[in-house]
């Protein structure tokens, strides 16, 4: 082993999107040497050529900077990528299997599968991506067939708790790392590989794979759980006439259940949560413990619910019909600071109104272009007040802090009716209905 290899590893990221993106860049900018490889030749050009592919405060910056070091390049070839590395993150993506609620682990076999005959001295793969729990394991025995033989290569789990829009402080300084390892020496190549970080006072919880493969899926089934938890209490809320957010506000205040994800609205969607607690009750079902987690499938129904009472809401707005009525739409992105729109909630909404016949017009800060492609059908417009135009009701989907920053006195110069549904709890409803704004949000009186 020469020097370099000792002290500071060369990393490699596979998969460059949102997390793989930014861990390439901010490990750059913490330092190291940084190769990135991705399949999307386009996505590796654009990487390349200095443009971060998708919305991200804080990260085009970085990407500038740590291109202009020198230390971070981009390529589409895994031969380069097992030359140059010693660490090898695998961060592409383990969305949920079409039909089914099981993980699709076939881009982290395939990630595995075209490293393993590239690499050529010892080296230690580490697994970021969201996987179920004994994957690591199956995949330990992957690595070791496919590699030449001879070759001293090792698998760990580094699962990952970055947030989007919030990706790069969760990088740089993140609550906890955990490392999963069969070995001193996987652990030990952990700790060089995120030095600059560990010397910041990061907790490292060191475990076996499988405690690490876990430590993801529990924290994210608990973030649902919590998030479903408030939802449900609406509904109960809503059955007698109560308050539900007078209800959250007062549970946050006992330090036991604090405020964090305990806010009631349309719930949860994006790229990670209804995808990954929906592969854990299925992985749990697989290895018999299915009654364990079986609360999970109840989260989920919770959850979706939540988005089929946002629409009755807005067609009871309406007077019992939304067919040809004009609908604004403020939000489509999962949840604020994104652009991602993978299950979200905000354009699931959107296009069942339009389905019932609403004239839907959509907009949202950053996620335009990701919406449109996604769903050409709808209408979209370049402004809050845009798509408010005429409109007979407004629907905030999305808490943007644009849509919170609008003053009813201004909307109300553009639409026809002054009504608004809330679907995120997102607006001060005395100030509103104070400006002769019929203002309604699920589970409040
Ligand atoms: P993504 O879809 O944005 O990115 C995945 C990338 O992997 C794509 O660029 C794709 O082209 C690439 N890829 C696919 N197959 C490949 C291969 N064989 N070789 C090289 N590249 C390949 O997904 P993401 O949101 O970054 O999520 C990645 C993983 O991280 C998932 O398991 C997810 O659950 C987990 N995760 C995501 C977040 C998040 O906030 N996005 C947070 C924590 C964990």
């Amino acid at each position: 082993m020469d020097q370099r290899t000792a002290e500071v590893p060369r990393l490699t990221v596979i998969g460059t999107g949102y997390l793989g993106a930014t861990h390439a860049i901010c490990m750059a900018v913490l330092g190291f040497e940084v190769l990135g490889v991705d399949v999307d030749r386009e996505r590796i050009a654009r990487l390349a050529s200095g443009e971060v592919p998708f919305f991200e405060p804080g990260l085009p910056e970085l990407l500038t900077k740590a291109l202009d070091s020198g230390r971070l390049r981009f390529t589409t070839s895994y031969e380069e990528v097992g030359e140059f590395g010693d660490v090898h993150f695998v961060c592409v993506g383990t969305p949920q299997l079409p039909g089914s609620d099981a993980a699709d682990l076939s881009y982290v076999e395939a990630a595995i599968g075209s490293l393993a005959p590239h690499l050529r001295r010892r080296a230690l793969v580490v697994g970021k991506s969201t996987v179920p729990v004994g994957t690591a394991q199956r995949l330990t025995g992957v690595l070791h067939d496919l590699a030449p033989a001879g070759t001293d290569v090792e698998l760990a789990w580094n699962p990952e708790f970055l947030r989007e829009g919030f990706a790069v402080d969760d990088t740089m300084r993140p609550d906890r790392l955990v490392f999963g390892v069969a070995s001193d020496w996987a652990e030990e190549r952990l700790r060089a590989a995120f030095k600059p970080v560990l010397d910041l006072g990061t907790p490292v919880v060191r475990t076996d794979l499988a405690t690490a493969e876990l430590v993801k899926v529990a924290a994210n089934s608990f973030l649902a759980t919590k998030i479903s938890y408030i939802n449900a209490m609406a509904e109960v809320c809503e059955a007698v006439g109560a308050d539900v957010k007078d209800l959250a506000d007062s549970l946050a205040l006992d330090d036991r259940i604090g405020g964090k994800f305990l806010k009631p609205g349309l719930g949860f969607g994006g790229g990670c949560l209804p995808k990954d607690i929906r592969a854990f009750a299925h992985r749990a079902e697989e290895i018999g413990v299915g009654q364990a987690v079986s609360f999970l499938r109840q989260v989920d129904d919770i959850n979706r619910r939540r988005r089929a009472r946002t629409v009755d809401l807005v067609r009871e707005v309406l007077g019992g019909d939304l067919a040809g009525r004009r609908i604004a739409v403020w939000g489509a992105a999962f949840k604020p600071n994104s652009d991602d729109i993978r299950d979200a909630p905000a354009l699931d909404v959107a296009r069942t109104m339009h389905g019932l016949g609403g004239d839907v017009r959509v907009h949202d800060p950053v996620a335009l272009d990701n919406a449109r492609r996604a769903a050409p059908e709808l209408t979209y417009g370049d402004s809050a007040f845009d798509v408010a135009r005429d409109a007979d009701v407004v629907v905030l989907l999305t808490e943007w802090s644009d849509f919170r920053e609008v003053r009813p006195e201004a909307l109300a110069e553009v639409v026809k009716h002054k009504r608004i549904v809330d679907g995120r709890h997102a607006l001060d409803a005395a100030q509103w209905r104070g400006a002769g704004w019929e203002y309604r949000a699920l589970g409040r009186s």
